[in-house]
C-alpha cells in the first residue's frame, strides 16, 4: 500500500533550459555559448556543489574562474537560477495529492536553485518534507539519499512511490525496494497514482 510519494524536481514539476544561462549571460561573461554550456554539462564543481562539498560562494567562485564572469554573486544566483519554467499539469497532481498521502520532494539540486524556486513557486510549501542533496551531502542514485527520504516520512520501501524521469534514479529507487517508475508525461503520473490507490478514478 502507497503510504507516500516522493518527487523528483527537474523535468517532472520544473522544466529547466541551461540555454538560458549562456543567452542571459550577454557581455557579462567572458566565455562563449558553447564553453559555457560545455563547462555546465562536465564541469565536477556543479556535482560537488549538489553533494554539499561547495558552498554557493565557493561554487560561484570556481564558475567566475571558469567562465570569466564580471558580476556580483548575487548577479551569478540570477544567471544561474532563471533557467525554470513549470510544467503545470504535474503541479497540478501534487494539489491533487496534497492531504491525500503525504508528499515529498526528492531532489538533486543546490541551494541557489532551491532558493530561487521557493521565491517564485507556491507548490514548493505544498510538500510535507524535502529531501535536497545538496543539504544531505548524497544525491540520487546512492542507496544513502533514499534511504533518509524514507526515514524522513517513517514509510518503509515498499510503501513508498517515486517518480523521476531519469532512469538511473529510478532504478537507485528500485534497488532499496522502493516503487518508482519513470516520469514520461502527467497523465502517465496520474494513472500510475490511481492504481495505486492514492488518486480518485475520473
Ligand atoms: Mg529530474
Amino acid at each position: 500500500m502507497t503510504r507516500a510519494v516522493f518527487f523528483d524536481l527537474g523535468k517532472v514539476l520544473l522544466n529547466f533550459d541551461w540555454e538560458a544561462v549562456c543567452k542571459g549571460a550577454g557581455t557579462c561573461c567572458d566565455a562563449n555559448p558553447v564553453r559555457m554550456i560545455r563547462w555546465i554539462a562536465t564541469s565536477p564543481h556543479i556535482s560537488d556543489y549538489e553533494s554539499g562539498r561547495l558552498t554557493s560562494h565557493q561554487f560561484y567562485e570556481h564558475a567566475r574562474v571558469a567562465l570569466g564572469f564580471r558580476g556580483r554573486f548575487e548577479e551569478f544566483a540570477e544567471l544561474w537560477s532563471d533557467i525554470f519554467t513549470e510544467i503545470p499539469e504535474t503541479v497540478a497532481l501534487v494539489r491533487l495529492l496534497k492531504g491525500r498521502v503525504p508528499i515529498a520532494l526528492l531532489s538533486n539540486t543546490n541551494e541557489m536553485h532551491i532558493d530561487w524556486v521557493m521565491a517564485r513557486w507556491d507548490f514548493m510549501r505544498l510538500f510535507d518534507d524535502m529531501v535536497l542533496s545538496f543539504r544531505e551531502q548524497c544525491a540520487k542514485p546512492e542507496a544513502e539519499i533514499y534511504r533518509r527520504a524514507l526515514a524522513k516520512l517513517a514509510v518503509k520501501p515498499a510503501e513508498a512511490f517515486f517518480v523521476d524521469d531519469r532512469p538511473e534514479n529510478v532504478a537507485g529507487a528500485l534497488a532499496v525496494g522502493m516503487d518508482a517508475v519513470p516520469f514520461t508525461d502527467a497523465a502517465a503520473l496520474r494513472s500510475a497514482l490511481v492504481s495505486r490507490g492514492v488518486l480518485p478514478q475520473g
